[in-house]
């Protein structure tokens, strides 16, 4: 447990969180809440990326019942606006979802429209509605099931052969993860696919890692449900070059517009590390219109010193805690680990 999970819970068990809301309360602020997926998962049968699974069904609504309780929950385009209106604001929370897993329909949409939270969702477009899944769900499903095989590729195990065993995956996996998020689109390709053959590996559809239909995705944007664009391949922008970008931006935001019949005016960065975007990324967003877009580096935004293109999120994980939670939402200097590993 780190120290500010037990500073947080400590504060939280004691009923000092109302005090530093108070305190925090001073100062106007947009906190957004950045998930993934909420999903009931047995870890150690998992055959996907537990990672991007952020809270179980539970957790979720406990965490959506503090925050109703205690903030004004906006969608993010919503929050934006009264964040940068001038008009004198209190602290708001905006909640956000990325990529577009099913489960975001099944488990997440039931609890917000509980709470009446409306939460902004960024999709891949090209997933939405699609026997496809994320290619990084495919790599680690690639050696979770490879068991007793030998894997002998570069940049895993410094170049050396590896038996892929439980012991060895997760090591195996965040080798080939961390090499294949920096290299140019191109060349990602040609190493997952060489990857793939060696293991003799052909993903399949399966209900864990699919993704929503677009009929889904019309019925929650019906009863409040903001969408945004997460480009259409989750794409790395900063690993394509200047017009695979603006196409990446551009047909994204029009998939959503044509299908929801509502304007699309915010992006969330695939990835949105410091090292997922570049100069050409923010001219692209100007020249498309795009109103503001998220990273994924932890922060708050306030309305002196808020950057558009680069809005700051809370993320929320598995390790988290109810009384951590609350203690991130509430004080996230103190308690929102600097989480982006770059
Ligand atoms: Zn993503």
């Amino acid at each position: 447990m780190s120290k500010r999970q037990v500073l947080g819970n400590v504060l939280s068990r004691m009923g000092l969180l109302g005090l530093l809301r108070r305190l925090e309360k001073r100062r106007p602020s947009l906190k957004i809440l950045a998930y993934h997926r909420i999903k009931d998962i047995d870890v150690g049968k998992y055959l996907f990326d537990e990672e991007l699974v952020d809270a179980t069904v539970q957790d979720f609504d406990r965490q959506m019942a503090f925050i109703s309780r205690h903030y004004q929950v906006l969608p993010l385009s919503e929050a934006y606006d009264l964040l940068t209106s001038g008009k004198p604001v209190d602290q708001v929370v905006s909640v956000t979802f990325d990529d577009g897993f099913e489960d975001l329909y099944t488990n997440m949409f039931p609890i917000v429209k509980k709470y009446d939270i409306r939460p902004t969702v960024f999709i891949a477009t090209d997933l939405i509605g699609t026997s496809e899944t994320l290619w990084t769900e495919k790599i680690v499903q690639a050696v979770k099931t490879a068991h007793g095989k030998t894997l002998d590729i570069a940049f895993v195990n410094e170049g050396q052969p590896i038996q892929v065993n439980a012991a060895s995956q997760g090591k195996i996996i965040a080798q080939i993860l961390r090499h294949t998020k920096d290299i140019p689109y191109t060349e990602r390709l040609a190493y997952v696919d060489k990857l793939f053959n060696s293991l003799a590996y052909a993903y399949e559809e399966h209900p864990d890692s699919r993704f929503m239909s677009w009929e889904m995705v019309q019925e929650m944007s019906a009863w409040g449900v903001e969408f945004g664009s997460h480009t259409c391949k989750h794409a790395v922008l900063a690993s394509v070059d200047y017009e695979t970008q603006k196409y990446e931006l551009e047909a994204s935001k029009a998939e959503i517009e044509r299908r929801l019949s509502k304007p699309c005016r915010n992006l969330a960065y695939p990835y949105g590390g410091p090292k997922s975007t570049n100069k050409e990324t923010e001219r692209v967003m100007s020249e498309l219109s795009y109103d503001h877009a998220c990273s994924y580096i932890s922060g708050v935004n306030y309305p002196d010193t808020v950057n558009r293109f680069q809005l700051r999120r809370l993320h929320v994980d598995r390790t988290v805690d109810l009384n951590w939670f609350k203690a991130k939402v509430t004080r996230p200097s103190l308690f929102a680990a600097d989480f982006y590993k770059n």
